[in-house]
């Protein structure tokens, strides 16, 4: 394209952007960059924005690919839109009689809050500071948009340490026995700026070159450490460049009638329809942000500029039915007059994401589709997090450990030792393993991988929009902040409050949804999901997924919780939960061991009545849904003393019975024990006797559990509950072994009805978990009714990996490395595991039309792999209780995408 190619765009000419990238959105989000996008945006449907232009990500790449060279046309093309702000304006750059000022903003596609620099009061000089005190009369307002210019210029410019500037500010401050920099007289400012010209030597006078400088560093912003970190944190691509915004500068510290602030369009921390910020009479924009100064709240604004917060209320409701979206925005009042500066979707709790998606489709925004796809799985993970139990809470407060109060930013409760560093954070979380609470006066973009490592985060300064709430809030990490009564010392690394003495390494525990902060580790509690949005979300959820959602669940109170969250089955109850019981282990040990026929019979006696009533409860959570019920699958062995454990004991008591002792009978016991232990040893026990093999060698096993499970739906069938049994084979890998559990089940259920009189419509079925099942899924399916993938074991079994080897050996290095690109074991690998799943599917379903399929691995509750399982076909996913409303939401996300 050559000189044609344009790089800049005037805030005006959004139809041209959006034509240039063929007419999407979000190509024009991706050329001007969100901040640049929204404020054509804003101009074009008629919001006061100051007017400006921007230089666009195309340009920014093309800058530092070139090795930090601007685009041919680029700099002219910038220079002729900034004479058109100039007549717009009607004022000059660099023009001491009537000077033009602007800012020059970064601003990328996705916002990443304060990553990237940004440079007010641009073009001002020794001349033009003297032409704006004639301007104004205001000499104040001069020469503090002055100062800030060279300090912004320093730090962002010329990288020069931040400091020695504000030392100097201190200074002034203590000399002059104020709080804050607004307080300084002129005199004082104009002294402040002589020396920070020193302290920035390389400050040009001249306005143009202020303005290509900044430029610059804004381009190379993008490939500062803390912005290539941030992006690597939130998943953002690092080839998207960020834009530059050139904007008229407009004044929130022109006195008590000038203002600046930050606002929600709706509570970012319950999703409340509530205007939330901060703002600052007689402030630049970033002081709001640094909490250097005590912000008000926007309720206060309401009342100390009623007419203004009016018409800022006005605005932030048409931008959100605008945008669809709770809306951040930042603005400014210059001498009386409102000012809009930035708007983006707001980022937000879990909590208020849900919330507001909800309330948006209420109120008629947008749809029930786009409300579901709105929130992520992710989010509603979140509503599983642990919270203090209501029992710790009680006693912290009883016992004095609470110790302050502060804003409740990012809700949950976090445990852990203090660091008052990101360094040491993020040190003893990495590499000690530690959970840890991040204490700072305030945070900065440079603590990110602190905030990042830490469990919580807790600050003395900012408000609710400060960047410690922005960031715990979009990771999800529980925060308090604005604790005024937190004293942290770093020279002793302590802090105190009230007087109490909290040292580096100290436990303390933070509740971000209240703001509330103990001494000490308080218990944690996992919530149930009683939020009335969340449940409205995902009953609109369940409109749009064609995929069930079951739960795997071992007794009876986990059935329960699975239904209260929504599952519509018991996809996988594994009965071996139920022989470890520690009243249960000794009879089922002896089971095992005996070799007599009729002593085991007398133990499988004793376990009927006890699985009966395992078996009944579930069956009465259940009531309407079905139940499947896995056959005992693990290798016996595990439910035996380990094989070293018998040794050294027998060598214990070989002592004894040496020294004189009378240990005979435990002796002969012992030996016994261990001699059964050795025969039952294998060299792979995974491979080995379990599963089928084990119904096959123990048919008496096979029988006790059918007939616990048929006496208990005959039971429980007769007490009017909906039953409906389905009986599942583990680890087949040979259609015969089917046959020949088919018979013993069948006849065994038939003698069961038969006694009880009661007829029980039950299923027949098995687990494929091994690739030859999934390869004769065909033969498999004349017997089985249904299929239930057990995606670990057929993972374990594809790769010919064993999981609790490879988790903490060579996978993990096979994962470092790009080897594997991602853990087979937390999303299904879709081209190995997947495709016999497929074929499996396919097969089994040519065979019976009617079989019914589902899964039971973890990964049924793997927002990924629930996309797999959709496109397969397969009728439903089962996975923990506690997953069960994030697959039914991810359910939805895939019906909705495959449309
Ligand atoms: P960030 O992405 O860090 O928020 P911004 O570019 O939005 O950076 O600017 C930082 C602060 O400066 C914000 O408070 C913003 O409102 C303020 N600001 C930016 N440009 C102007 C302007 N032209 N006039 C007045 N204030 C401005
Ligand atoms: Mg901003
Ligand atoms: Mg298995």
């Amino acid at each position: 394209m050559g000189d044609e190619r344009k790089w800049v765009y005037g805030f005006e000419e959004v139809d041209d952007a959006e034509t240039h990238v063929g007419g999407s959105w979000d190509g024009v989000r991706g050329l001007l960059g969100g901040k640049g996008a929204n404020l054509a945006e804003m101009t074009r449907i008629g919001v006061p924005v100051p007017p400006g232009f921007t230089v666009t990500t195309e340009a920014c790449n093309a800058y530092l690919e070139a090795g930090a060279q601007f685009p041919a046309e680029m700099w002219e093309q910038t220079l002729a839109a900034l004479k058109q702000v100039e007549d717009k304006t009607g004022k000059a750059f660099g023009d001491a009689s009537n000077p033009l000022l602007v800012s020059c903003r970064s601003g990328a596609k996705f916002s990443m809050p304060g990553m990237m620099d940004t440079v007010l009061n641009i073009g001002l000089n020794d001349e033009v500071v003297v032409g704006l005190v004639q301007l104004t009369g205001d000499e104040r307002f001069a020469y503090d948009s002055y100062r800030r210019l060279l300090q912004m210029f320093g730090s962002v410019v010329l990288g020069l340490d931040g400091e020695p500037f504000e030392e100097v500010l201190s200074e002034y401050r203590k000399m002059r026995g104020v709080d804050n920099d607004a307080a300084l007289p002129p005199e004082v400012l104009k002294e402040a700026v002589e020396r920070f010209k020193n302290l920035a030597p390389g400050f040009p006078q001249e306005p143009v070159d202020q303005l290509r400088l900044a430029t610059e560093a804004v381009f190379k912003s993008w490939n500062g450490k803390r912005a290539f970190d941030y992006r690597n944190a939130a998943h953002i691509r690092h080839d998207l460049g960020t834009a530059v915004n050139i904007q008229t500068m407009v004044f929130g510290n022109m006195g008590d009638d000038s203002a600046t602030g930050v606002a929600m369009t709706r509570d970012a921390t319950t999703g409340e329809d509530h205007i939330e910020g901060d703002f600052l009479i007689n402030a630049q924009g970033e002081d709001v942000v640094a909490g250097t100064r005590p912000t008000k709240t926007m309720d206060d604004m309401a009342v100390e500029m009623p007419e203004l917060y009016g018409q800022f209320r006005e605005i932030a409701k048409n931008l959100e039915r605008h945008y669809r979206e709770m809306q951040d925005m930042e603005f400014t009042v210059e001498r009386g007059k409102l000012w809009i500066l930035q708007t983006r979707d707001g980022k937000r709790t879990a909590q208020a994401a849900v919330r507001i998606a909800v309330d948006l489709a209420e109120e008629g925004l947008i749809t029930k589709e786009t409300a579901v796809m709105k929130v992520t799985p992710d989010q509603v993970d979140f509503f599983l997090h642990p919270q203090f139990s209501v029992q710790a809470k009680k006693a912290a407060v009883e016992s004095g450990s609470q110790i302050a109060t502060g804003l409740n930013v990012s809700p949950g409760a976090a445990v852990g030792v203090v660091a008052f560093d990101a360094d040491l954070a993020e040190k003893w979380a990495k590499d000690d393993g530690k959970r840890v609470i991040m204490v700072r006066l305030e945070t900065k973009p440079d603590d990110v991988h602190g905030m990042l490592a830490a469990q919580g985060i807790l600050t003395k300064l900012g408000g609710r929009t400060s960047h410690a709430a922005l960031v715990a809030r979009q990771f999800g990490k529980p925060a308090v902040v604005g604790i005024a009564a937190l004293d942290i010392d770093m020279a002793n690394r302590q802090m105190t409050v009230d007087g109490r003495v909290i040292k580096e390494g100290d436990w303390i525990s933070i509740d971000g949804t209240v703001g509330e902060v103990f001494t000490g580790a308080l218990a944690t509690v996992v919530p149930d999901l009683s939020d009335p949005w969340l449940e409205k979300l995902l009953e609109w959820a369940d409109e749009f997924r064609t995929l069930g959602v079951w739960a795997n669940a071992d007794y009876p109170i986990d059935a329960e919780r699975a239904r209260q969250n929504g599952a519509e089955g018991i996809g996988l109850c594994r009965t071996e939960h139920m022989f470890f019981e520690a009243d249960r282990l000794p009879v089922v040990q002896k089971m095992i061991t005996t070799k007599s026929d009729v002593e085991r019979r007398k133990a499988l006696d004793i376990l009927l009545p006890l699985q009966r009533e395992d078996f009944a409860g579930l069956f009465r959570a259940m009531d309407g849904y079905p139940v499947i019920i896995r056959l005992i699958d693990p290798p016996l062995h595990e439910f035996l003393p380990a094989f070293e454990d018998l040794t050294s004991e027998l060598a214990d008591l070989r002592v004894k019975a040496a020294a004189g002792q009378d240990v005979a009978g435990q002796l002969a016991e012992t030996q016994e024990m261990l001699e059964r232990v050795e025969a039952l040893r294998e060299a792979n026990p995974m491979l080995g006797t379990r599963g089928v093999r084990l119904g096959i060698i123990m048919p008496d096993l096979t029988k006790m559990q059918v007939r616990a499970i048929m006496e208990a739906a005959c039971a429980v069938a007769n007490e009017g509950v909906d039953v409906h049994p389905e009986v599942m084979i583990p680890l087949t890998s040979h259609v015969n072994e089917l046959r020949r559990q088919q018979t013993v089940v069948e006849s065994e259920a038939k003698v069961v009805m038969e006694e009880q009189g009661i007829e029980i419509d039950y299923k027949f079925g098995t687990m494929i978990e091994i690739p030859r099942a999934a390869l004769t899924a065909a033969e498999i399916a004349e017997y089985a009714q249904f299929f239930s993938f057990g995606t670990n074991d057929l993972t374990q079994t594809t790769f010919g990996i064993s999981r609790d080897d490879a988790e903490s050996g060579f996978l993990v290095d096979y994962l470092r490395e790009g080897i594997l690109p991602e853990n087979p074991f937390a999303s299904i690998d879709e081209s190995g595991v997947g495709r016999l799943m497929q074929w499996a599917v396919q097969e089994g379903r040519a065979t019976r039309p009617d079989l019914e399929i589902g899964i039971c691995g973890e990964h049924g509750g793997d927002p990924k792999s629930i996309d797999l399982c959709h496109r397969l076909g397969i009728d439903y996913v089962s996975c923990s209780p506690f997953r069960v409303p994030i697959a039914r939401l991810a359910a939805a996300h895939s019906a909705i995408v495959h449309r």
